[in-house]
């Protein structure tokens, strides 16, 4: 057996960047950006009025009030062409262009119309209400780095920046193959010794909720024939996973099934639980990692080894989601495996996270995995633990990047 940490590196080491592709900003949430993203232009532009008022020249209005004569307008998406001179004011709106000549905006309820001209209440302080060329961000300015997945302030950025197409890591392709006689697919008619097959749409699902493009292999039976051909429909993926007949019973073929095919074997059996029969290899290139059956621990183990492996397929780092809690309940001392506990997340009168173990921790129990807010993660052989012990978890996210 080998540990979790050593684990992630084995199946980090597997995976290279994938090719970057040019995606249009309406497809672009939640991608990952393969390039720097700078700026096509300068935001804003040129010089523009923050409000409605009037443009004016500083010097003209050191003392009110003043009239000055009103010589043009400057909407926004419009320009005043001539160059206010002494005694002269232009109409300006939001977002309009600072005229020539001008240095700072009088609001418009400092203002009265009158006539021709009109008449200011209030001192023009140079600068004042006017948004500079470029203050927001320079033509050329590096906006968003590679490696960032891109969220909506980030895509309305890219807009502004005059770059409606970005290059985009290609979303990682998983090909997911369940295998097992008893399983059938939800809705399906179930066998005298059947159960619902689960796994191959919680994967899917995870994939998906990764950024990845998960292909749903479907459900091969327990002969090797079988999982070979159905083996074949992995052909272009980027990581193949493999769900049951993992462990060392006489159904359990998948490792047979897939040494037949020229699988290169990296390890079998990782220290941890649940998840212990975790393998991996490679096969013709596409590494294979196969989970095992139990609906927990393939999604726990797809959660630990398959979001560091989407990290380097995306070109960016793994991220620690991992947190300190308090625990909420005594645990006792641990075996040589990690664990993973199905675990209750509160926080507590002082704003303290509380992480109170399920009092079930069978992996096969679905329902307490979807109940639970995360995982207390406790290394081999941890000793005892009180409640009001610190403890790391592993909170589940409740937004699309998790199980
Ligand atoms: P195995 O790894 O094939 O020995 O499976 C371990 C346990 O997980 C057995 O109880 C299987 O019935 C169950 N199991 C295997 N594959 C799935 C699946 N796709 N969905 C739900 N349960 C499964
Ligand atoms: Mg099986």
């Amino acid at each position: 057996m080998i540990s979790v940490e050593q684990a992630q590196r084995q199946i980090c080491e597997a995976f290279r960047p994938l090719p970057a592709e040019q995606v249009g900003l309406a497809d672009a949430l939640g991608r990952v950006l393969a390039e720097d993203v700078t700026a096509r232009v300068s935001h804003p532009p040129f010089a523009v009025s923050a409000m409605d008022g009037y443009a004016v020249r500083g010097t003209d209005v050191t003392k009110v009030p003043v009239r000055l004569r009103l010589v043009g307008t400057a909407p926004a998406g419009g320009r005043y062409e001539g160059r206010v001179g002494p005694g002269e004011a232009v109409r300006i709106l939001t977002g309009g262009p600072l005229p020539d000549g001008a240095d700072s905006i009088v609001i418009q309820e400092n203002a009265r119309r009158d006539g021709d001209g009109v008449e200011l209440t209030a001192l023009a302080e140079p600068g004042r209400h006017i948004r500079a060329k470029g203050q927001d961000f320079e033509q050329g300015k590096t906006l968003l780095r590679a490696g960032a997945r891109l969220t909506a302030r980030d895509i309305g950025l890219a807009a502004s920046a005059n770059r409606p197409w970005l290059k985009l890591r290609r979303r990682p392709r998983v090909a997911i193959l369940s295998t097992g006689d008893e399983l059938s697919m939800p809705g399906d008619p179930l066998g005298p010794a059947g159960i619902v097959g689960s796994n191959g749409l919680a994967l899917s699902a995870f994939v998906r909720a990764c950024g990845g493009e998960p292909t749903d292999l479907g459900i091969a039976r327990d002969n090797t024939g079988m999982l070979a051909d159905m083996l074949a429909g992995a052909a272009g993926a980027d990581l193949l996973i493999t769900t049951g007949g993992a462990s060392v019973g006489d159904h359990d073929l998948v490792q047979d099934a897939l040494a037949a095919q020229g699988m290169k074997l990296a390890f079998w059996k990782i220290a941890m639980r649940p998840g212990k029969p975790v393998m991996f290899g490679q096969l013709g290139g596409t590494p294979v990692l196969g989970l095992p059956g139990n609906p927990v621990s393939a999604l726990v183990t797809a959660l630990i080894f398959v979001k560091p492996a989407f990290a380097v397929m995306e070109g960016r780092e793994a991220t620690d989601d991992t947190e300190s809690a308090i625990l909420g309940a005594d645990l006792k001392a641990n075996d040589l495996r990690q664990d993973y506990l199905r675990a209750r997340l509160e926080r507590n009168a002082d704003g303290k996270l509380v992480a109170t173990p399920m009092e079930r921790q069978d992996s096969a129990m679905m329902a307490f995995l979807a109940m639970a807010d995360g995982l207390v993660i406790r290394p081999p052989h941890a000793p005892p633990a009180k409640a009001g012990d610190v403890v790391t978890v592993l909170p589940f996210r409740r937004d699309l990047q998790g199980i």
